[in-house]
């Protein structure tokens, strides 16, 4: 008879075979990785707690996964085995203990401290110092062979450099993709309309696993050593000195490996790569500790599945599951829609997320991402929160796919479609867009309004103060004296202020209106042409288009503000309410930014490129394309990548898009 226990052992079994088969054969996990390790460590309790219920294929006895049957099956000389984990130190203090009790020992021990790449396991078999065979671990005892696929990695020597190495050499380590060469990649498979990848453990999988090497000469894998199999011939007596003789032959092996003495050395090795993780160029998830004389490591021997000589210290993760309460749309101040997803709040790295990014339509609708779904969430340091995947097995069989908006969700407007992008095309009359721009209209550098700051803005626009940008200047001091936080004297000063911004120029005044696209040096550049406001209303495309500087986009966004009669209204009504400029005199340039340098990254939101890029340089910056010492600032946008990470190796300062416009108002 099953008993209740036997059930639930195998019933977590079956889940974590499942698991390992979209993980190690189909390269598309399904649980986050914490998630795997609390399944792995249950069933691992229940059978140090009941060893007799312990069978030779529990996945707690064996290692990843049967390999593809596509590729011809090697068989490993000697076993490719997975590492024990330790969570915490006490598990670290508890693994040198055990090794010292087996080997009779209470001396120093030796270690060698590693990092734990994120990717797959590889055996290079050479012989006569000649590539012959490459093979993935598959479960452990077989792999695949994927010889003709690891011969177009750039840095595997086909031939061993000098002449002493071993005729037979086995060398072991990992396959990986940088974190830069993983954006990159997504990116490319991106504009191709091609699967992108979850993380970079995937992707190096998914790469490397290919029956066509073609494609995979195309993808950016690297190779990082960290054992032997197989050897006929000499090496050294300690790990640390056998991989210093790999690197002699032309095998690389890893900078940040460490010999250290006892484990305390170790953990202050963990809290050195935890505290520069980000700085890593690639995924790590956790570091190893093994000990270092080979003759120790050979007396102390293997369990089922692992060496008794090496532990990996897990790091925390950077992936959890958690579930997605409701997707919100958020209108920017362009109109621009974003979606977000609201979590159930969940830890990861230390941090608790409650939102993600869903970035926009296209992304949810290629991840399938919908309300009430479980999902994988990733935080990789002070990027936004983003969802990997969705754990299909919990999703709800009432389930539907989320329906982007068709209308603005604030202001009900029709939503129109820009490639990726969903707008409102509501424009004044969206409060959201309205929100946005009236701050945009009282910043410094368009009418400046001082003491009219967001949080005023909002209060006004949701009390219908403030419907449009006239309404600025209806304002009475009985309506300002009645708001929250809003003293006599505040509200003294705030009239005047307003008062004095009517006298501006007709530079600033465009600037002002928040015409897309049009930003400070297009205003001088459209006044400089006009003259007038009237010339400009009037202006037709192909006029706007042979002005210099000005291209079709934003010669489009001024034509289509000019023509909706709402806008003409409204500044009819700014006029009307005293709002006025001299002459069509322009803007002197100012040049706080002279000597500073400038690289943009990532997608912004509130401006385009453009627009960032015309007002760095109007104040006299220059704009790079590349990150050097010599950068004053990196802008990150969102999804930034390798030049984020190049900024952040080079400690270049970084802004983001909210500090940049700060930077630009001053
Ligand atoms: P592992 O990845 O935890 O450890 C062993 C592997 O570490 C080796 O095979 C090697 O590939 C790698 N490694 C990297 N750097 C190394 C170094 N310096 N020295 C030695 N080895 C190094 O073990 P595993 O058995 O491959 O996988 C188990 C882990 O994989 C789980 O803890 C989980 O994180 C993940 N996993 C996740 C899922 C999922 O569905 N999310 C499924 C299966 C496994």
């Amino acid at each position: 008879m099953i008993t209740d226990l036997q059930q639930h052992i195998q019933e977590l079994r079956h889940l974590i075979n499942q698991h390992n088969y979209a993980y190690y054969v189909l390269d598309e996990p399904r649980v986050s990785d914490q998630e795997y390790d609390r399944l792995f460590r249950e069933l691992q309790t229940l059978e140090t707690q009941y060893p007799q219920l312990i069978t030779p294929d529990s996945p707690t006895q064996r290692v990843g996964a049967n390999p593809l049957t596509t590729f011809a099956t090697v068989t490993h000389k000697i076993p490719m085995l997975s590492l024990a984990n330790a969570f915490d130190a006490t598990e670290v203090h508890d693994f040198e203990q055990r090794i010292k009790k087996l080997l009779k020992i209470d001396d120093m021990i030796t270690y060698v401290a590693e990092l734990k790449i994120d990717g797959l396991a590889v055996n290079l078999r050479y012989e006569q110092g000649k590539l012959v065979q490459a093979a993935t671990r598959g479960d452990g005892h077989q792999g695949e062979d994927i010889t003709q696929n690891i011969r177009t990695i750039k840095n595997i020597p086909l031939t061993l450099l000098g002449q002493d190495y071993p005729p037979i050499l086995e060398v072991r380590g990992e396959v990986f993709i940088t974190k830069t060469g993983f954006t990159e990649l997504n990116q490319h498979q991106l504009t191709q309309g091609k699967k992108i990848f979850a993380n970079a453990r995937n992707a190096a999988a998914g790469s490397l696993r290919q029956l066509d090497a073609r494609i995979t000469a195309n993808r950016p894998l690297s190779f990082c050593c960290y054992s032997v199999g197989q050897v006929e011939g000499v090496l050294p007596n300690t790990h640390y000195e056998i991989l210093q003789q790999l690197k002699q032959f032309g095998i690389p092996i890893s900078e940040y490996m460490q010999i250290l003495q006892g484990v305390d050395a170790c953990l202050i090795y963990y809290k050195q790569q935890l505290a520069q993780r980000e700085k890593i160029p690639f995924d790590i998830d956790g570091v190893v500790y093994k000990v270092n004389q080979i003759n120790q490591q050979e007396r102390l021997g293997y369990v089922s599945r692992a060496p008794r000589w090496a532990i990996a210290h897990k790091l925390p993760a950077q992936e959890a599951m958690t579930q997605i309460t409701t997707i919100e749309v958020q209108v920017g101040r362009t109109g621009a829609l974003t979606p977000v997803a609201r979590l159930m709040p969940v830890t990861v790295g230390g941090a608790t997320i409650t939102n993600a990014t869903l970035h926009n339509q296209n992304e949810i609708e290629r991840k399938d991402i919908r309300i009430g779904d479980t999902v994988v969430v990733r935080r990789a340091g002070d990027v936004i929160p983003e969802i990997v995947c969705v754990n299909l097995e919990k999703r709800a069989e009432t389930s539907q796919p989320f329906v982007f908006p068709t209308q603005c969700p604030v202001c009900s407007s029709p939503v129109i479609r820009e490639d990726s992008v969903a707008r409102c095309s509501g424009d004044l009359i969206c409060p959201a867009q309205r929100k946005q721009r009236m701050q945009h209209f009282v910043s410094r550098r368009a009418m400046n309004i001082e003491g009219l700051g967001e949080s005023l803005i909002e209060q006004m626009v949701d009390k219908g103060l403030l419907y449009d940008l006239a309404d600025i200047y209806t304002l009475t001091y009985e309506q300002l004296v009645n708001l929250e936080r809003m003293g006599k004297k505040s509200a003294d000063n705030l009239l005047k202020s307003l008062e004095k911004s009517k006298n501006t120029t007709l530079a600033r005044f465009i600037y002002a209106l928040g015409i897309r696209e049009v930003g400070e040096s297009t205003a001088n550049l459209l006044v400089q042409h006009f003259g007038n406001l009237e010339n400009l209303i009037k202006a037709s495309q192909e006029t706007l288009e042979k002005i210099p500087d000005i291209g079709p986009v934003v010669a489009q966004h001024t034509v289509d503000f000019f023509k909706q009669l709402n806008n003409i209204e409204v500044i009819q009504r700014l006029q009307a309410n005293g709002v006025y400029w001299q002459t069509s005199e322009i803007e002197p340039i100012q040049q706080q930014l002279t000597g500073q340098t400038f690289v943009l990254t990532g997608t912004l939101t509130d401006l385009t490129r453009e627009e960032a890029k015309a007002r760095l340089q109007k104040l006299g910056a220059k704009v790079s394309d590349s990150v050097s010492k010599k950068t004053t600032y990196v802008v990150a946008g969102e999804k930034a990548g390798s030049k984020l990470e190049k900024a952040q190796i080079l400690g270049v300062k970084i802004l983001n898009e909210k500090e940049l416009i700060a930077l630009l108002d001053q």
